[in-house]
């Protein structure tokens, strides 16, 4: 049993101080106790950790090369998209466990406690399936088993280029999947997942409206009923224009009329919503996945946060692109794309709750849904999904209850985060990650090959 003491906590009902927690070898919290007499590891602040709800991990490696005006006379997502797609020519499955293996680390040093990965390379450069179809998913899980992060794992069902129903380019080749080999695949996946903490999982990720057809949109939801299931929505104007030419409607609109959208959902982007949209999704008790530094990155749209929030909707955060990993970023982020186009100030904070504290809040409540894990507060019989703040970090000190968060999300960044537990597995002890030596020298080492095979 490990047992920490918290100076002051976020529990499920508020701030508490003198917070024993007791976490079981299971990996869940036994017991919460406030107002007790210090004991076993001592901690300044203590919150709930939350999950980074979507990630390409491989991506990571393009951090910093796609920034380049491109030959285009407008420079968009889809001259990002080329170049991500002529990277693909050369990743293979040791470079992508390397690289994904650096990403969980970084990901776990930046306060989040796991990650649901929305994996799509599935086959050999050239579209040959690799010996083990699930080749990929079982780097994917044994990055995880050395990082130790809490594993969500979404292999992706990606069959065409387009609404069309055009073929995959060139790019795309390594992502497609007919139903049977998704079928075999996803089975594959699930094995791999054996071989982590019980607190790992399966879902299921029919890619975009763009890339399955209604059919398989149905298919992929009835494959793994009692799970996540995880779809891109919204995130291009030129996405929305070519779902409704051939769909007849909107994206949100159509998925909302054809599918039983619910608290298993999680919709990713959504940046380009209508008013009656984003009042619809929230009421669908869906979580929204918003990933604001990469939508910043690549000029999707701002998302409607102060209309979707208002109406009571769930929102979870993740870092997508990975072009950078930064948790209080991405809060900061969405926040300031609110203010910014409204020019106000406080737009996600509510009467109750200060900015910086309904942001964290809702974010890692909605991140624990999405991915399926039972985490998302500090209360016994949840997960010991955890950070600890640096109560000695200069914008913290002195600081309590929600003013805490405020100056986490507002005045600081992720290196006021000194330790991270995932299902009470201690990754993150003084701000870096147990086995960061090994993974950043072969990320060092797999990141130079590649860049010479580019
Ligand atoms: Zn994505």
């Amino acid at each position: 049993m490990t047992v920490l003491w918290a100076r002051q906590a976020l529990l499920a009902d508020g701030w508490r101080t003198g917070v024993r927690v007791e976490i079981g070898t299971s990996g869940t919290i036994d017991a919460v106790v406030p107002d007790s007499p210090p004991e076993g590891q001592r901690i300044a602040i203590l919150l709930p950790a939350p999950v980074n709800l979507h990630s390409h991990a491989f991506q990571r490696a393009a951090a910093g090369m796609t920034e380049r005006r491109g030959p285009d006379p407008r420079d968009t997502f889809w001259t990002w998209r080329k170049l991500m797609y002529r990277f693909l020519d050369h990743l293979t499955p040791d470079d992508i466990e390397a690289i994904t293996g650096c990403v969980q680390m970084e990901m776990l040093e930046a306060g989040y406690a796991a990650v649901a990965e929305f994996h799509y390379i599935h086959h050999q450069p050239g579209g040959t399936p690799y010996a083990n179809l699930a080749e990929l998913s079982c780097r994917i899980a044994a990055a995880a088993a050395e990082t130790g992060i809490g594993l969500t794992l979404l292999p992706v069902l990606y069959r065409y280029g387009g609404c069309d129903r055009r073929p995959l380019g060139a790019g795309q080749i390594r992502f497609g999947c007919s139903p049977e080999q998704f079928v075999k695949l996803l089975d594959g996946a699930r094995s791999s997942l054996a071989e982590l903490p019980a607190d790992c999982r399966i879902g299921v990720a029919p890619h975009s409206l763009r890339a399955v057809g209604p059919e398989d949109l149905a298919f992929a939801a009835s494959l793994a009923p009692d799970s996540p299931l995880h779809i891109h929505l919204a995130e291009q104007v030129a996405e929305v224009e070519e779902v409704r030419a051939y769909l007849g409607a909107r994206p949100a609109e159509w998925l909302l009329t054809n599918h039983a959208v619910d608290e298993r959902w999680c919709l990713i982007h959504c940046t380009q919503l209508l008013p009656d949209e984003t009042q619809r999704l929230a009421a669908s008790g869906a979580v929204v996945g918003l990933c604001p530094i990469t939508e910043s990155n690549l000029g999707d749209g701002i998302f409607d946060g102060v209309n979707y929030l208002g109406a009571g909707g769930h929102f979870g955060i993740g870092s997508d692109s990975n072009v950078r990993i930064a948790l209080s970023e991405e809060l900061r982020t969405l926040e300031y794309s609110q203010r910014l186009r409204d020019r106000g100030r406080a737009m996600l904070g509510t009467a109750e709750y200060s900015t910086g504290r309904a942001l964290f809040e809702r974010a890692v409540g909605g991140g624990a849904k999405a991915a399926g894990r039972r985490s998302g507060a500090i209360r016994p019989g949840a997960l010991g999904d955890l950070l600890a703040l640096d109560g000695e970090a200069l914008d913290l000190a002195g600081k309590t209850g929600d003013e805490v968060l405020d100056s986490f999300v507002f005045a600081g960044d992720d290196r006021m985060i000194c330790d991270v537990w995932s299902a009470g597995r201690h990754l993150v002890k003084g701000g870096r990650h147990i086995r960061r030596e090994d993974i950043v020298g072969r990320y060092r080492t797999t990141m130079t090959k590649l860049r010479a095979r580019i």
